[in-house]
């Protein structure tokens, strides 16, 4: 049973697959092409042609299916064709069998296993309809991979000596980049990212509209109306494109309404038309790197992938911004499929284990023994959950982009409970970076159900546990804390209409923590970095509470008091306030003891705070001057409803520790290295969840 790997492009496809020497090779046809055109064409009567005999229609004036993949996964988008409407997945499938059965025909072998290649930003909803599109087409889907990646892959495979590099893969319709290290076949994902509405197609449009003005002001006759005399001019630009990256000018003919006109366009010309395009990709680059903490100085090269990479004009750019001439030693249009059979071999070789099946000494096998790769994500998966102000609806993040995957994080959700009503609460799924619900995407809706009744007024407390698999394919699983059972999740459709995530949600009891943490900012803090350990640890946390469920403000203490940020919202913020401790305590800044009386202090700040759900956490290395006054107050706080915990190591008191803390456990004596977990115990005492 046979193997292959699919560039599955906007533009053009490759297969390839791992020859009898095991070597990977791109499947040519007996005419010795190797790229198959991603076109799928429909006659009146029902015949499809795909590939290079779809889109020889065009010159005949046909209405063809090009450039489907930037719809991937749009509800929005159907091609019609005669009385039949096909989905982006739908016409990929058509696409698909054409490759299988190409494949087969050079093979001479049938084959069923496929590893389909994806842009990196590709979303859940996109990757699971290119394993839809690939089951119809026949194939198993052994992985979905991401393309720069792939690439990546087909550099790194032979490399031994360790390297950073950037992926720049400007293709057909899309553009990916990737940061990877790569060392003896081992290639670690950095951050990746990209824009999936900017590839070579958007070069050719802006020669179109440039050509299309001249020959309205030369004939009068606009061309962009002339259906037959567009789909000519489209063919003959992306020919001009392609011949002005090897010579400085280039000719080309416009024909429209019987009037023909011949038009000279300069390299120069073309370069100065498309450069707010080549810009986008230069942004995209620097963000990027700037999410792997790196500078251009810091690459060892870039790699070029992509048809559109031919352009001499991302050639000098990537030139001149890494100092350095970009890596060859792959070809831009095979690199994505080398990759992808390389992995293809891998997953099969992985399932010949399995079954215990034919020898892994097979040729085909041996690069496959060699690679380990860890990827990452371009997008970060959260929820949709409510403003702490109660205002509006936001998104709370769970996994942020650029985690290793496969990746699990989890997240705690309050659910008011009825009795003897099957209790079930909605999950809403979203993809993006931004608090801002409007800038994300709202990908799926899950029901948690089974939920048993709790008499408890905070109500039940479930963990939502998030996942991407290997393949950036999500799955959401839930469990109910109060009873430790597993709950059964359904994922249902999304409603159409999803309005109600801009209008202020329905007024709800729930109140927001106000929290306090005041953290020992004395002398001892400096040693074996305990400093950093407990900011660490308390950013941790703070990353771990849902947005909209808490306000939090930073304090330090030593023999003074040290406000770090009044109570904010944006866990950013109090990250900064984090940054800011660490380095007082370094410096000169720092006091000593703990004469201060955090907790009076803690006390009236709390009862200014804006909500009356009032937490303090109080993180100290050491025992405290004044340890009966400290009871005392901590007293005079329970008494106005703050609840305390007290999180102790170094030196610290634990008889102490449970004195000061609202019950015993709220109060823990650990180690500067356990305080992760202190934390997260803590959290679980507070039942620290959205509703
Ligand atoms: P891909 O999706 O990687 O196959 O890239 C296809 C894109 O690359 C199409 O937009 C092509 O027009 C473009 N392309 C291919 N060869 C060249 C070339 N020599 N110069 C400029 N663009 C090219």
């Amino acid at each position: 049973m046979d193997f292959i790997g699919i560039d599955l492009g906007t533009t053009y496809s490759a297969v390839a697959t791992i020859d009898q020497y095991g070597k990977p090779a791109v499947l040519a046809d007996c005419y010795g092409e190797k790229l198959v055109p991603s076109a799928v064409w429909f006659s009146p009567d029902g015949e499809v042609k795909t590939g290079a005999e779809a889109k020889d229609m065009l010159q005949l004036g046909e209405d063809v299916a090009l450039f489907f993949k930037r719809y991937m996964g749009q509800a929005d988008y159907t091609y019609t064709a005669g009385d039949k409407e096909f989905s982006a997945m739908e016409l990929s499938a058509i696409l698909l069998t054409h490759l299988k059965a190409r494949a087969e025909e050079i093979l001479g072998r049938p084959v069923h296993k496929a590893v389909i290649t994806v842009p990196a930003y590709f979303n859940d909803f996109q990757r699971t309809q290119t394993v839809e599109a690939g089951r119809r087409a026949g194939l198993e889907v052994l992985a979905i991979l991401n393309e720069p990646t792939a690439a990546a892959i087909t550099y790194g495979i032979n490399r031994q000596e360790g390297s950073r590099i950037l992926v720049y893969d400007l293709g057909g319709g899309t553009f990916d980049v990737t940061v990877l290290q790569i060392e003896s076949g081992q290639l670690k994902v950095l951050a990746t990212g990209g824009d999936h509405e900017l590839g070579g197609k958007d070069f050719d449009d802006m020669l179109i509209k440039h050509l299309a003005r001249k020959f309205m002001a030369d004939t009068g006759y606009d061309i962009e109306e002339d259906m037959e005399g567009l789909s000519d001019l489209t063919l003959a630009v992306e020919n001009l494109k392609k011949q002005l990256s090897n010579r400085s000018s280039a000719v080309i003919n416009v024909r429209s309404n019987g009037e023909r006109r011949k038009y000279t366009v300069t390299r120069a010309e073309f370069e100065e038309l498309t450069k707010t395009l080549l810009h986008t990709t230069q942004v995209i680059c620097d963000n990027i790197l700037s999410e792997a903490g790196l500078g251009w100085h810091d690459l060892d090269g870039a790699l070029l992938v992509g048809g559109s990479t031919r352009m001499p004009m991302v050639y000098e750019w990537v030139a001149e911004m890494t100092g350095k001439r970009p890596l060859t030693g792959v070809n831009a249009d095979e690199a994505v499929a080398l990759g992808a059979a390389i992995v293809a071999s891998m997953k099969a070789r992985e399932s010949l284990g399995a079954i215990g099946g034919r020898s892994k000494e097979d040729p085909r096998f041996q690069l496959a023994g060699r690679v380990r790769i860890a990827d990452v994500m371009s997008h970060s998966l959260g929820t949709v959950a409510i403003s702490s102000d109660g205002s509006k609806y936001v998104n709370s993040i769970i996994i942020r982009k650029n985690k290793e995957i496969p990746v699990t994080d989890r997240r705690r959700l309050k659910f008011r409970t009825r009795r003897g009503s099957d209790n079930i609460q909605t999950v809403y799924l979203t993809q993006g970076e931004s608090t801002d619900i409007d800038k994300c995407l709202v990908v799926g809706k899950y029901l948690f159900h089974g939920i048993e009744h709790v008499d408890n007024p905070d109500g039940a407390v479930i963990e939502i546990a998030y996942s991407y698999d290997a393949n950036g394919i999500i799955s959401v699983e839930g469990r109910q804390l109060d009873t430790g059972r597993q709950l059964q999740v359904e994922k249902v459709e999304l409603e159409d209409d999803l309005s109600w995530l801009y209008e202020a949600p329905k007024a709800s009891n729930f109140v927001p923590m106000s929290i306090i943490v005041t953290i020992d900012e004395s002398g001892s803090m400096c040693w074996r970095s305990a400093i950093e350990k407990a900011c660490k640890a308390t950013a941790e946390f703070i990353r771990q509470l849902p947005e909209g469920s808490f306000l939090i403000t930073l304090q330090g203490f030593s023999d003074r008091q040290m406000n770090y940020c009044t109570f904010e919202s944006n866990p950013e913020k109090a990250m900064a306030a984090l940054a800011e401790i660490e380095k007082d305590t370094h410096s000169a800044r720092i006091g000593y003891g703990n004469a201060c009386e955090p907790i009076e202090k803690c006390h009236k700040q709390l009862l200014q705070a804006p909500t009356d759900n009032r937490i303090l956490i109080i993180l100290t290395d050491g025992i405290w001057d004044h340890k009966n006054k400290a009871i005392d107050e901590a007293e005079k706080a329970k008494a106005d409803g703050i609840q305390i915990a007290a999180i102790g190591f170094g030196k610290a008191d634990k008889k102490f520790l449970q004195k000061i803390s609202s019950k015993d456990s709220l109060s823990i004596l650990t180690s500067v290295d356990k305080l992760d977990a202190a934390f997260s115990s803590i959290a679980q005492e507070f039942s620290m969840g959205i509703k």
